[in-house]
């Protein structure tokens, strides 16, 4: 009998009659559990718990905001090697990479925990005389947030620490692939101390949970993490019903190696940005762009490089790339492989599904060479372990190139010219700018973001989470 795991919501656990089934893509008899699906009236009853327990928690100071967040971040901590476990197991992340994971969770909630000490506002003088003026930062009400199943525990913990840090109250919707993590967060977070009604879970579908959350008056801001659609419909129905909204979306994040590079440093940038986390990043570099005097011996070396990689069950030692996280996933980065090679790109190695001892999702890292701009493999986001290689003739063609492309969420370069470098760092129309290290990767401490399809609104993290889960007070004062 598989175990229940039921949403929260003011401050208790609330069954479904409908629950999905959370399934290991390692090995798929592995039911890790039963997970409750919100109806409209579980959303209802959260964003009004939410909006009844904003009265308190937005004025409640930054010492009672600080013990929580603190209290939050100590609780993920305290669980780390048993939810590295699980987010490995829901997710199909190898256990380092989602121990990792777990450990920045609690990084971000210790960061913001420091936040709410430091929210600061502006004096100035007013124009008129016998004037002051105060401009002061305030939450935005009930905030939810839906995310995606790619980073199950982070992405929560990325939205929900600013915005309880700043006074808001949380809803959150996590992606039916993995609600695993989102469920010990909401665990974690009721146990650190946090009112009733401040923070609620809603498990579910986004066609059901999420469009009532969209539908909800009681919402002030939505912020959103996932595929590029679903974020354009997203930012329609905000623009609808008059919520605020961040959107933080696809990439098609280029890496470019120059013909003065370190050739082992950039292989190794392109083996983690490209396949690492089974290539299932936003920030993925999944179009390596390569300067024709070192193309060659590039692909030669990458190519070795991914044969000495294990693929298998994410949760036993020694395995480099875990599986795809379900069925359509697989499907999907197989489909793209047979896309390029009608296409006319060279498959060079991988691609192929791989039986593991138990059934899962895996599938052999694909590399691509002889790839061009217009094939579908360089344009679309893939989301797996299959990355293109593309020909420059010199750095400004690699320039054109690496700009050619409807995202723009980061963008790497592999060289050893500095003056190189910081063209590179001009020239990227991108949000971040990586020299010398894998287009994945980033701190919790300052903003993350891109510019183009990738986002839309505010940036995320660091200090700057400020602008979207606070508006501004402007009052003048008479003297
Ligand atoms: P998705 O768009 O399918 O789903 C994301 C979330 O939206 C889920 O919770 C889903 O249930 C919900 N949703 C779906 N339809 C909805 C609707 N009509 N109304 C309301 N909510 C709805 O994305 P995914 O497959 O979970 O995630 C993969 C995508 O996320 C990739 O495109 C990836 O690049 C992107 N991503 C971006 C970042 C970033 O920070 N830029 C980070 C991680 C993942």
């Amino acid at each position: 009998m598989s175990q229940l795991f039921d949403n929260y919501i003011a401050g208790e656990w609330r069954g479904s009659d409908h629950r999905i089934d959370n399934l290991n893509p390692s090995n798929t008899e592995d039911v890790i559990g039963r997970y409750a699906q919100a109806t409209p009236d579980d959303v209802d009853a959260a964003v009004n718990a939410a909006a009844e327990a904003s009265a308190t928690w937005s004025v409640s100071g930054p010492l009672q905001r600080h013990a929580v967040l603190s209290a939050v971040s100590q609780g993920i901590l305290a669980r780390k090697e048993e939810l590295g476990y699980l987010l490995a197991r829901e997710e199909g992340k190898t256990k380092p990479e989602g121990i990792g994971e777990v450990a920045r969770a609690a990084q971000v909630f210790d960061f913001f925990a420091g936040e709410t000490l430091r929210l600061a506002g502006e004096k100035l003088p007013s124009v008129r005389p016998d004037i002051e003026i105060d401009i002061t930062r305030e939450p935005v009400g009930v905030v939810g947030a839906i995310t995606p199943w790619n980073f199950p525990i982070a992405i929560p913990a990325w939205k929900t620490a600013p915005a309880l840090a700043f006074g808001n109250c949380v809803v959150l919707k996590p992606a039916n692939i993995a609600p695993g993590c989102a469920h010990a967060l909401a665990e974690i977070i009721a146990a650190a101390g946090a009112p009733k009604g401040v923070f609620n879970l809603l498990m579910g579908s986004g066609g059901v949970a999420g469009k009532a959350l969209l539908d909800h008056k009681g919402i002030n801001a939505i912020t959103f993490t996932g595929s590029v659609d679903t974020g354009r419909h997203i930012a329609s129905e905000c623009a609808r019903t008059m919520k605020k909204v961040q959107l933080e979306m696809g990439g098609k994040n280029p890496l470019v190696v120059l013909d003065d590079a370190d050739l082992d440093k950039a292989v190794e940038c392109a083996v983690n940005g490209a396949y690492f986390s089974t290539g299932q990043r936003c920030t993925a570099s999944s179009r390596l762009i390569v300067e024709q005097g070192i193309y060659d011996r590039f692909i030669d070396a990458l190519a070795m490089r991914l044969g000495g990689l294990v693929v298998g069950d994410a949760l036993k030692d020694g395995v480099h790339i875990g599986p795809l996280a379900d069925e359509s996933q697989l499907k999907k980065s197989r489909d793209y492989v047979e896309v390029g090679v009608k296409e006319g790109a060279r498959l060079v190695c991988g691609g192929e599904a791989v039986e593991g001892d138990a059934p899962g999702y895996y599938m052999t890292p694909a590399l691509f060479a002889d790839a061009t701009s217009e094939m579908r493999i360089v344009r679309e986001e893939i989301f797996g372990p299959v990355a293109s290689v593309m020909k420059a003739s010199d750095f400004n063609h690699a320039v054109a190139l690496a700009n050619d492309t409807e995202f723009g969420l980061s963008a790497g370069i592999c060289t050893t010219s500095l003056e190189k470098a910081t063209r590179f760092k001009r020239a990227a129309k991108a949000g971040m700018v990586m020299v010398n290290l894998p287009t994945a990767g980033v701190d919790f401490h300052v903003p993350f973001g891109g510019t183009k399809g990738s986002s839309y609104g505010p940036r995320e993290q660091g200090r700057y989470a400020a602008e979207f889960y606070t508006t501004m007070k402007t009052a003048y004062i008479g003297i």
